[in-house]
């Protein structure tokens, strides 16, 4: 159980530097961060916390987040990290789905949850900052009247761990049930590739409630007794100083928080501790990947997977890097991945299994999947038909089984018969010297069905249509009917927490434009 390795550690690594959170500047060691835990556990147990009974948590990166993770651990309750991105109703939704017992939240957040709390009388609200009028009981003043242990609760392996919304790009969010033993299993697989050890000091960066960080990162970590240092929130220039001042190992993020650390002035920081970059939870360009290990000097591993996944359920080693550019690599050990051929009217067949090569949805198995949605019994059936977790994602094997992901099903392109898949379109273009970031997505049209449109975001000023258009031609690896038919230059591109690219709310702003344009 998570129980396990957090007292595991504890008792092996008493006196090592834990976690060290940057805002409040709170450093604990494994021992001290071991009693804050069980405070915390016996302060929900104290609050009618029940094995099962949910906790939620709507914070930034920091160490209540990390300490609420064991306590639920600790006592069999289920933690549920909630995105703090996360509008009134939205978290609304999570809070009437999920009916935790108590939820953890921010000074920051405070307007959101005054918004709602009074449709939720049966759940406490605990503000982790105390100063605050109105919230007198708040998080620290509970964990001071308890005594420093919880009550003794018996925590199985086959127990469920957490539930966790995912991100929700298309329709509305659904909780990802997953069990300790799941989640052990995933840590330790994790642990092994990415050569996690005791010396090892970690930047939390990307969103803890999200399970890039929280299981790749954050718990392997944990397992071997490593440091852990939280960052409230992604900033480059702070992940740099912190690189520097901490003498920070291995360091997570997603791609597009790459490219801004590399937009910094380099030669300002010391950066000699970091060796290992991971990347995932969002296609990541090659020509990018290049940049980042050039400029950084450091390895790279690649990991590709989904919330319901665990997440990792493909990793992209160092060594293939280069050889295998553009690839999502290799199934993690244990798991099992095949290419089916996609089925428009239901689950695809794990029987209709495609050849090397050839273009598909991924299946796959193993035992760090999910156990299904949290009360969405025909969901859950649906994506886990037969035994393999459904992925909607599209990619196909190559012939030395390494996976290349190419999109999402539902945001694939069809121009005049032909399919587009929007992520080659955008590694092309991101491998322009200009262009800062990028989304292409169908435009409807109607003699093409779709034609390409691509959003830029431009690195200066200066770069054209034309350039961009000739880039692709000259690029010799996008077909005709795939290079983009119209380009729209633009400031930003709406992403998710995750760094994913919301493409929904592009696919509006086309429409609004067409519709101004009566087109
Ligand atoms: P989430 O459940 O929020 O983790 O989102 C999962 C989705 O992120 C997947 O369906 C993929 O489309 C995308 N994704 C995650 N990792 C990668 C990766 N390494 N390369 C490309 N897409 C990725
Ligand atoms: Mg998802």
């Amino acid at each position: 159980t998570i129980k396990n390795i957090f007292d595991q550690t504890v008792q092996k690594f008493p006196i090592k530097e834990a976690i060290y959170d940057v805002r409040r500047n709170i450093r604990y060691t494994y021992i001290q961060w071991n009693d804050q835990v069980n405070r915390l556990a016996a302060a929900l147990q104290a609050e009618g916390v029940r094995k099962g009974d949910r906790v939620s948590t709507y914070l930034y990166n920091n160490e209540e987040l990390a300490t609420a993770f064991f306590a639920c651990a600790k006592i069999g309750a289920i933690f549920n990290p909630i995105n703090f991105r996360l509008m009134p109703e939205e978290v609304a939704f999570i809070l009437n789905d999920a009916a935790p017992k108590v939820v953890l939240f921010e000074r920051e957040l405070e307007a959101v949850v005054a918004a709602i709390e009074k449709r939720f009388p049966e759940t406490g609200f605990w503000y982790i900052d105390d100063d605050v009028p109105g919230y007198a009981k708040g998080y620290r003043q509970k964990l001071a009247c308890v005594s420093s242990q919880p009550a003794e609760v018996e925590v199985h392996e086959d127990d469920v761990y957490a539930i966790m919304y995912t991100s929700g790009t298309t329709g509305r969010p659904k909780g990802v049930i997953h069990l300790h033993k799941d989640m052990v299993k995933h840590a330790a697989i994790l642990s092994e590739a990415l050569h996690y050890e005791r010396s090892d000091i970690g930047l939390i960066t990307a969103p803890m409630f999200h399970c890039a960080e929280l299981h790749c990162c954050f718990l392997p970590r944990v397992q071997v007794g490593a440091m852990n240092v939280i960052l409230h929130q992604f900033n480059p220039k702070k992940v740099m100083e912190l690189v520097e001042s901490e003498g920070i190992t291995k360091l997570f993020a997603a791609p597009t928080m790459w490219n801004m650390i590399i937009q910094e002035n380099l030669a300002e920081y010391k950066f000699q501790s970091l060796k290992l970059g991971l990347y995932g939870a969002a296609p990541m360009a090659p020509s990018l990947v290049y940049a980042c290990q050039e400029k950084l000097g450091i390895q790279f591993i690649q990991a590709y997977g989904m919330t319901e996944m665990g997440p990792a359920i493909t990793l992209l080693m160092e060594d293939d890097q280069i050889r295998k550019a553009g690839s999502a690599g290799k199934p993690c050990p244990e798991h099992e991945i095949i290419i089916v051929r996609p089925n428009d009217d239901g689950p695809s067949e794990p029987e209709e299994v495609l050849e090397p090569g050839q273009t598909g949805e991924i299946l796959v198995k193993g035992p760090c999947i999910m156990q299904g949605y949290f009360r969405k019994d025909a969901e859950t059936e649906k994506a886990l038909y037969k035994g393999w977790y459904h992925s909607g994602d599209i990619g196909y094997l190559d012939e030395d089984g390494y996976l290349w992901v190419k999109d999402r099903v539902d945001d694939m392109i069809i121009s005049g018969g032909e399919n587009v898949y929007p992520r080659e379109v955008e590694d092309t273009l991101h491998g322009h010297p200009q262009v800062f970031d990028c989304a292409v997505l169908g435009q409807p049209n109607e003699k093409w069905g779709e034609t390409v449109t691509a959003f830029i975001v431009a690195k200066g000023s200066g770069l054209t249509e034309l350039d961009l258009e000739n880039w692709c031609k000259e690029s010799d690896a996008l077909a005709n009917y795939k290079r983009p038919r119209r380009y729209i230059f633009c400031e930003e591109l709406p992403r998710n927490a995750s760094g994913k690219i919301q493409k929904f709310l592009l696919r509006k702003q086309l429409e609004n434009i067409a519709n101004d344009k009566g087109l």
